[in-house]
């Protein structure tokens, strides 16, 4: 059975909730994110303002030199993530598989449903014209055997687009693309691409397989496999998990300064591993949310073993977690840690805990004590002493169990 793999990508979203929001803003260039002051960078600009060369993450200053009669937008998250909910609603109405990778963006699994609704192309047809229809909004589709070229698809038929690469056709596909359009490629692997005197995958799939391994290592196995047009296969609807607890904080200003980063972290390690210790309970994975500047959500997750509360211990693993995706240089908006998977801490304390073990629990035990009658910030530990001496998470206010 071939596997359909939908991937599809709102156009120009958050312009397009604005307009349908202010329909004098339809046809005219838009650019949101324009909140004056340091925090001005474009989070979404119109069509019609990206032909003046603007794009996301640009300074919304330099956006305004390249387009003064524009219109600037300040933007509400708030706004566009109820939008995306309800669009991954309709998502859901069609198939079990539902995966948002971004506010705007989904991968949905459509494999097998021909059979209930008839062939997939025209599956997807009439999809995109319920949110259409329902929302005023438009996006656009790629179909195919897997994730990478379905997203390439949809990519390429940017604006309103519907685009199928059939099965058997993902490697001639992939031929003609630029190196630098495939997601995955990015500056540093683009450049030594193109050092090698390769500009697009026609070329690389010209180079063999041990060669592309020498070169690159595990890149290489990538590459080779990419230039093929396979990719991954699996769709997973993340559902919240039943029982989790979790913190997150959006800071007033975006930042990419490690030792603020490691300090929020703590703080909302902390506070985690306080109400799960307040339930009597552990839990078994620590999951952390990151958002850029540029409104990118990462969500990664990571085993705690049997089972935690133990501050230090969710801390080291969301920090395990963050570190990697500070490395796309993008300032960060948001962090949250969320402990799931949780059960009951009896047991916890069994015939073979370390010595240290039954000390950490009991020094949670004063401390959460402590806290309760004289509040939560009466004691300051570890990284998140460094918030005192810092401006505090000014989002904090915001902070809310999610
Ligand atoms: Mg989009």
């Amino acid at each position: 059975m071939d596997r359909h793999i939908v991937h599809i990508d709102m156009d120009a979203f958050f312009v397009s909730v604005e307009r349908t929001r202010d329909p004098s803003l339809i046809g005219k260039p838009v650019v949101v994110g324009a909140v004056e002051g340091s925090r001005g960078v474009v989070t979404s600009a119109s069509y019609e303002a990206r032909r003046y060369g603007i794009h996301s993450a640009m300074p919304v200053a330099a956006a305004r030199r390249l387009c003064p009669h524009a219109v600037f937008v300040p933007g509400s998250l708030g706004v566009y993530s109820r939008v995306s909910r309800a669009i991954r609603g309709i998502f859901e109405t069609w198939s079990p598989l539902v995966e948002m990778t971004s506010i705007d963006e989904a991968y949905i699994d459509l494999t097998g449903f021909d059979r209930c609704y008839g062939p997939v192309l025209g599956t997807v047809d009439r999809i995109l014209r319920q949110v259409r229809e329902t929302f005023g909004l438009e996006l656009s589709a790629g179909v195919a055997t897997n994730r990478l070229v379905a997203k390439i698809a949809s990519k390429t038929a940017k604006p309103s687009g519907l685009l199928r690469v059939l099965p058997g056709c993902e490697e001639a596909f992939m031929a003609t693309l630029p190196l630098g359009r495939v997601p995955g490629v990015g500056d540093s692997l683009g450049a030594r691409l193109s050092g090698l005197g390769l500009s697009t995958v026609g070329e690389l799939q010209r180079l063999d397989h041990d060669l592309l391994v020498r070169v690159f290592g595990a890149t290489g196995e990538w590459l080779y496999a990419m230039a093929r047009g396979k990719g991954g296969l699996r769709v997973e609807s993340e559902r919240p998990p039943a029982k989790s607890v979790g913190h997150s904080v959006t800071f007033s200003e975006d930042t990419v300064d490690r030792r603020f980063l490691d300090g929020v972290l703590y703080h909302l390690a902390e506070k985690v591993g306080a109400r799960v210790r307040r339930k009597g309970m552990v839990g078994k994975t620590v999951t952390l949310r990151l958002r850029y500047s540029d409104f990118k959500t990462v969500t990664r997750a990571a085993s705690a073993g049997a089972g935690t509360n133990c501050d230090s211990e969710i801390f080291e693993k969301a920090r395990a977690l963050m570190l990697p995706l500070l490395e796309r240089r993008v300032r960060v908006r948001l962090l949250g840690v969320t402990l799931s998977g949780l059960r009951p801490a009896d047991g916890q304390l069994g015939l073979f805990t370390a010595g240290s073990q039954v000390r950490s629990l009991r020094f949670y035990r004063t401390l959460d004590r402590l806290r309760e009658k004289y509040g939560f910030s009466s004691v300051r530990k570890g990284r998140a002493i460094w918030l005192e001496n810092w401006r505090r998470p000014s989002g904090e206010a915001r902070q809310k169990a999610v």
